[in-house]
């Protein structure tokens, strides 16, 4: 392809996106093809001559579009949201381009650099404290492909830590602290690093959130054992119910334990934190007193195109001390001099995207103000659907509503004082009849969970286009749904 085939191509693609985006709303939410239907469509060898681009461009719309889940479908609300926008569409464009690994300064300033301020705006637009920033020249901030990165970062670079303040420490003693909530990623960095990792129990009447005494008495615990907690993933809007761990409590418990890195893992709620009014909510004020690195995706409610999570620590040296593997054809004379950032020391690849500049895309076009606006519209969708839940006579919230997040259940009411209640084993196959009845539908998404052994499901709020309208709908179809579900169970 040469400049002028790809300026055509590119003009259709951008004008096949914007049919897509004009159609979306009247397409199903889900694909229903079935397991391995591309290979009916795709040859299994590549071809040994190059194709007509058009054919190529053709068959992405016949092909690969009825095999994708629309999840900037106004109906999505699965799992969290990967709310995109075209700013962040054209960056991504414009990144590809040019194609610059910016692993250093030296081998693209430009996307250090930028990745540096940017990081520091969307400090300033969370109320993160300026500690965080990299303009202080001791904390910092780089931009990571996701949260489990970011976790398994902040692990290394703990147990890093740990191991130079504790000498002869052993690999086996050592334990990372989640709960019972907290995200894969805990899981996940425990058996990449193989070391041992601890969930600590959480209650339904603390709304599924770490208290300190449960973390105290875990310590207490391991300490009897010679074991040596040495990170604590504390988490601010779980992944199930949207819980915040109880960091205010867990600050008077690690206050006699130093040792403890506090990793806060908010790769969803994070981009609450825009608005003053959910920052007490969030434990803002003890996220900047406490967390020795802070995380959150802008690519699930931060309007920024997947992959966009950020990682921010309190003290960058203990990231490039547990990273930095430096071979000579990587030296630059600005690296050795230390006048620069060089990010490659800040994650585990070398190679890195240029992704700040979608995150400067964004924050310029929509302002403060405008990503302000979009957190406070999804809140207030969900309360829409909270309220819909708290007045069904059929739906109940399982716990209150967190921000953008629902989790409710089918718990029919008794008709009369009466009639038995129905028991957990009978409400959770109920639900899982309901769910079943639900998935099977293409034209709304969502997904269920366990909470402590019930069975609910979650209505996560943030696609770009959900409109009270959509809302409105999906309440009418899931009380219809609650309808034919009690309808089949009482047969
Ligand atoms: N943490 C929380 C609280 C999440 O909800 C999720 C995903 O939904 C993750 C982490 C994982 O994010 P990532 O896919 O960026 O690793």
């Amino acid at each position: 392809m040469d400049v002028e085939q790809f300026r055509k191509a590119g003009y259709q693609a951008i004008d096949r996106i914007c049919d897509y985006y004009y159609s979306l709303q009247n397409r199903p939410v889900t694909s229903n093809v079935e397991p391995g239907y591309l290979r009916q469509h795709i040859p299994s060898t590549p071809p040994e001559k190059g194709e007509d681009f058009q054919v190529i461009a053709d068959d992405y719309q016949k092909f690969i579009v009825p095999g994708l889940t629309h999840w900037q479908h106004p109906s999505f609300f699965a799992y969290y949201p990967t709310a995109c926008t075209f700013e962040g569409m054209i960056a991504d464009l414009y990144a590809s381009s040019t194609c610059n690994p910016g692993f250093n300064w030296t081998s693209s300033p430009a996307c250090t650099e930028l990745e540096a301020i940017t990081m520091d705006w969307a400090c300033q637009l969370l109320g993160l404290s300026p500690d965080f920033m990299n303009s202080s020249g001791v904390g910092g901030g780089a931009i990571q492909n996701t949260a489990s990165d970011s976790a398994l970062i902040a692990v290394v670079a703990a147990r890093a830590l740990y191991q130079r303040d504790h000498p002869g420490v052993k690999m086996e003693d050592l334990v990372i602290y989640t709960t019972t909530q907290t995200h894969s990623l805990g899981l996940k960095a425990g058996l990449v690093l193989g070391l041992t990792v601890r969930a600590l129990d959480v209650k339904a009447e603390d709304r599924f959130a770490l208290r300190g005494e449960t973390l105290r008495l875990a310590w207490q615990e391991d300490e009897e054992r010679g074991k040596k907690p040495f990170i604590l993933i504390a988490t601010v809007g779980t992944t199930s119910s949207g819980a915040i761990d109880n960091l205010p409590e867990i600050q008077q418990i690690v206050r006699n334990h130093p040792s403890l890195w506090i990793h806060v893992d908010a790769a969803w709620a994070g981009s609450a934190l825009s608005c003053p009014e959910y920052r007490e909510r969030c434990h803002l004020s003890t996220i900047n007193e406490l967390a020795h690195s802070f995380c959150t995706n802008f690519h699930k409610w931060g309007l920024v195109n997947f992959d966009l999570s950020t990682l921010w620590v309190r003290d960058r040296k203990h990231l490039t001390e547990a990273l930095d593997v430096t071979p000579p054809f990587l030296r630059t004379t600005h690296g050795d001099a230390g006048t620069v950032i060089d990010y490659r020391n800040w994650h585990l690849a070398l190679g890195r995207r240029f992704r700040s500049l979608k995150l400067w895309f964004v924050l310029r076009s929509f302002g403060a103000e405008g990503f302000r606006r979009y957190i406070r519209k999804t809140i207030s969708l969900n309360q829409q659907f909270a309220d819909f839940i708290a007045e069904s006579d059929l739906l109940s919230l399982v716990t209150p509503p967190s921000l953008a997040l629902s989790v409710f259940r089918l718990e029919p009411k008794p008709k009369s004082p009466d009639k038995p209640l129905l028991s957990l084993e009978s409400l959770n196959n109920l639900n899982k009849l309901f769910y079943g009845r639900i998935s099977a539908r293409n034209d709304i998404l969502l997904t269920q969970t366990v909470l402590n052994g019930v069975h609910c499901i979650r209505f996560a709020v943030g696609a770009a286009r959900t409109e009270a309208s959509h809302i409105k709908q999906a309440c009418e179809l899931l009380h219809k749904e609650a309808e034919l579900t009690l309808e089949a169970w009482e047969h």
